[in-house]
């Protein structure tokens, strides 16, 4: 979207609803064919605890397109989700991580998360197709977290609040990711079963110039331990956020200060290196 309105502002003129909807059209096919030929990838961002440990990562999908090259998630999972191609895409994502997950054991991998759009979200089957995907690797659930946005509750609260005690008894674990950019009501947090908040990186990577933002992370932090929810703060990028996040009890770390996004060999050889975790630790519980 913000390409064509790129384009349209070089050429001078707004491009029409028909060249805007055949664009789509022709990325949509195109995506639907990257599935097939193998040009989708995951790439795994990891998240440390507060002592620096890797606890975990983050799945998040790539696209190389054979002509345009890298696609944007921000641009390609939207036009995913125009349709149930969005389904398809992340139920192949889901396949991989359970996979990698059976690969490794929690010991050296604790946990992954997955994105999942509100539109996968509410498909009828999705609770049943998540517990046939980590029955047919074996994988323990719990090692699952499922990162839900506040759109969830575009069809009322009732009904977000039901399709997640369904995930919730099943075992795996529920993050409201981007918190803080939705339509945020601090009053509806309490009435969902949320293991943990994902503070948008929009307020965690300016903490330390933007003091409005450093006392939404504080508000965000001092509320989730009342509430008893983990926090994760995503786009950490320097030491001084760190220290000001750890500071304040913040558990989990997700940036480019400790790791970008990366293959899973260099995301494997990283876990590997680590060693094992000790048996006391605290990461199966997180
Ligand atoms: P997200 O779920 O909020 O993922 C975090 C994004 O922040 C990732 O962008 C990651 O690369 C980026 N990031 C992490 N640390 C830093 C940092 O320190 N600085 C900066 N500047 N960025 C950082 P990415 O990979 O481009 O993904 C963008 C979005 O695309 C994701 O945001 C997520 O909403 C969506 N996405 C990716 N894969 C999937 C998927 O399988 N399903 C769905 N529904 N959405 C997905
Ligand atoms: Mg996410
Ligand atoms: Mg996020
Ligand atoms: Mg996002």
């Amino acid at each position: 979207q913000a390409k064509l309105r790129g384009r349209a502002q070089i050429c001078g003129y707004e491009p029409s609803m028909q060249t805007q909807l055949s664009w789509r059209l022709e990325m949509e096919q195109a995506l639907r064919l990257a599935l097939v030929e193998g040009q989708l990838s995951i790439a795994f961002q990891p998240q440390l605890d507060q002592g620096e440990r890797i606890i975990g990562g983050e799945a998040l999908m790539r696209w190389k397109h054979p002509r345009h090259g890298w696609v944007s998630p921000e641009v390609f999972i939207a036009i995913a989700e125009e349709s149930d191609l969005i389904v398809e895409l992340e139920t192949w994502m889901l396949e991989r991580c359970c996979e990698l997950l059976a690969r490794l054991p929690a010991s050296v991998l604790p946990r992954l998360s997955v994105n999942i759009s509100v539109r996968h979200f509410t498909q009828p089957g999705f609770v049943e197709g998540l517990t046939w995907v980590t029955g047919t690797h074996g994988i323990d659930p719990a090692r699952l977290v499922v990162e839900l946005t506040e759109s969830i509750m575009i069809d009322g609260l009732e009904d977000a609040i039901e399709r997640m005690q369904a995930l919730k008894r099943l075992g795996v674990h529920l993050a409201l990711d981007d918190f803080g950019t939705g339509f945020s009501s601090l009053s509806y947090l309490k009435s969902l079963p949320l293991d943990e908040l994902k503070i948008d990186r929009s307020f965690v990577s300016s903490l330390d110039t933007d003091c409005n933002d450093a006392a939404i992370v504080e508000t965000v932090l001092a509320m989730a331990q009342h509430l008893g929810i983990d926090v994760v703060a995503e786009g950490v990028e320097n030491e001084a956020q760190r220290q000001f996040l750890l500071q304040r009890g913040c558990g989990l770390y997700q940036g480019y200060h400790f790791h970008r996004p990366m293959l899973v060999e260099a995301f494997e050889t990283l876990l590997m290196g680590q060693g094992v975790a000790p048996v006391t630790g605290s990461a199966m519980s997180a």
